[in-house]
């Protein structure tokens, strides 16, 4: 990162994102100062050579051209980290890499990068890690040259240089996207919203602010909008004023758009293009097995209405959903045996993508339960006619089972004695589906952690 030069630039939290600015600042000819309140990040912080110093008091602050936070430190909500309330009270600008990174484009002083790369820049409550990934897949199978960054793949700060034609796929979340100083990709998507991370985000209200900031005047030439919730709609029709209609494509998951504009929906396992109230193309999503369920029928959606303004054929976009692995955690098939799938979406940490990974199968086996989120089960209610039976895991599980009007539940509070009896209990044409709809904190380190605990104890019941 360059435009720092001889300066000194603040960095707090020493994650991927932190340590790769420090990086990027560094190598730009910047000083970088860093702080965590981790005492182990901030040692080998300084084994790396970093000035560590206590950022928590605003005389830190002296002569420092601006403060880079990591995406995981709260900046407003439920209240500032007190480094953030020291740069606002030395007026220092608090940014982060992804602002950074828009920011180096924006003066052409991206170090050593001859050419900017386009930008399709991909938020959303759900869909996000998925949405990426496939437009990545769809991309590099068409012969493009890209590169996927941002919350999947590599820290923004540490792509390769981009030469020329080449494409950066950003995955963002609504903290970065609110906090970032610069947000200009060239195309800019939102798969859907829910409410998630409300305690960070000052409710509902603030959480689609912070989404919405992608797509502000001057920011995206082209928006792929979900418009299965109101926030969708309400965007698209505002952005309408600022981009010519022929720049926002519509897109949905169940409903027909089909009645002017430029709109990608998915209809009973069928996605269809639509510009003008004509249809142009059309895909067979059941063909697409790494996509199952209306959800990620949402995500081919938005993916192909991203490579479609890139200018991909309708049959080269196909052709690479075909062939699209999946991710790990996200509906990921990890066994079969016995005529009983059994699917890891342990990446279902909110009410709603478990509601939807419910959804996507008839019979379903539950595993649930963990560290539950504001707003309790409600959002599932409508879902659980899918499921025979829950299997209930977490310190909580005897209250999350209490929040499952009509459900049989069992309460396991392990993940070895819920696979145990699911496995058990599986009859032919059933799923043992491990989706969540919590957080992982009270058991595991992270959600990948919980899936893999899944996958093994699956693996051992099964002796597969
Ligand atoms: P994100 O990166 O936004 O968290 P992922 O692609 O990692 O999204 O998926 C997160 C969870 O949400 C997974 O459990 C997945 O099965 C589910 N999911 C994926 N796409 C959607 C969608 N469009 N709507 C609702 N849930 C989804």
């Amino acid at each position: 990162v360059q435009g720092f030069r001889g300066q000194k630039v603040a960095v707090l939290g020493l994650g991927r994102s932190g340590k790769t600015a420090a990086l990027a600042l560094r190598a730009g000819g910047a000083e970088p100062i860093v702080w965590d309140d981790g005492q182990p990040a901030r040692d080998a912080a300084h084994d790396e050579g970093f000035d560590v110093v206590d950022l928590t008091k605003s005389v830190a602050f002296d002569g420092v051209s601006a403060l880079i936070v990591s995406p995981g430190i709260p900046h407003l909500y439920p209240k500032p980290h007190p480094v953030i309330s020291a740069a606002w009270d030395a007026g220092v600008p608090v940014d982060n890499d992804i602002g950074l990174f828009f920011r180096s484009f924006a003066t052409s002083e991206w170090d050593g990068f001859d050419t900017a790369p386009r930008v399709i820049a991909i938020t959303g409550s759900n869909g996000k890690s998925t949405t990426s990934a496939l437009v990545h897949h769809i991309l590099v199978e068409n012969g493009r040259s890209a590169q996927l960054a941002g919350n999947i793949g590599r820290g923004v700060l540490d792509i390769d240089p981009p030469s020329d034609g080449d494409i950066v796929v950003l995955e963002l979340s609504s903290y970065q996207t609110d906090l970032a100083r610069a947000l200009t990709p060239d195309i800019a998507v939102l798969t859907n919203l829910s409410p998630d991370h409300l305690d960070r985000h000052a409710g509902p209200g603030g959480y689609f602010a912070a989404k919405r900031r992608l797509f502000a005047e001057g920011g995206p030439d082209r928006a792929v909008i979900g418009v299965d919730e109101d926030e969708g709609r309400y965007l698209a029709n505002q952005l309408a004023d600022h981009l010519a209609d022929d720049r926002v494509i519509r897109v949905s998951s169940g409903q027909k758009l089909d009645q002017g504009g430029w709109t990608v929906f998915a209809k009973k396992g069928f996605l269809s293009e639509y510009r003008k109230g004509r249809q142009v193309a059309s895909v067979d999503l059941r063909e697409v097995a790494g996509l199952p369920g209306a959800h990620n029928h949402q995500n081919a959606c938005a993916a192909y209405a991203a490579c479609r303004t890139l200018g991909l054929s309708p049959k080269g976009i196909e052709a690479a959903m075909r062939t699209y692995p999946g991710l790990p955690h996200r509906s990921q098939v990890i066994a079969q045996v016995g005529g009983v799938t059994y699917v890891n979406d342990s990446k279902a940490t909110n009410v709603d993508s478990a509601a939807k990974a419910l959804a996507a199968f008839p019979k379903v086996r539950w595993i649930c339960g963990g560290l539950q989120k504001e707003g309790g089960l409600a959002g599932l209610h409508a879902s659980l006619d899918h499921v025979v039976r829950a299997y209930v895991i977490g310190r909580e599980a005897d209250a999350f089972a209490r929040d499952l009007p009509g459900v049989d539940a069992a309460i396991c509070t392990t993940m070895q004695a819920a696979v145990a009896a699911a496995v058990a209990d599986a009859l032919p044409g059933e799923v043992v589906l491990l989706a969540p709809a919590a957080a992982s904190f009270d058991q595991y380190d992270n959600f990948e952690q919980r899936g893999d605990d899944f996958t093994a104890q699956v693996k051992t019941a099964l002796a597969v």
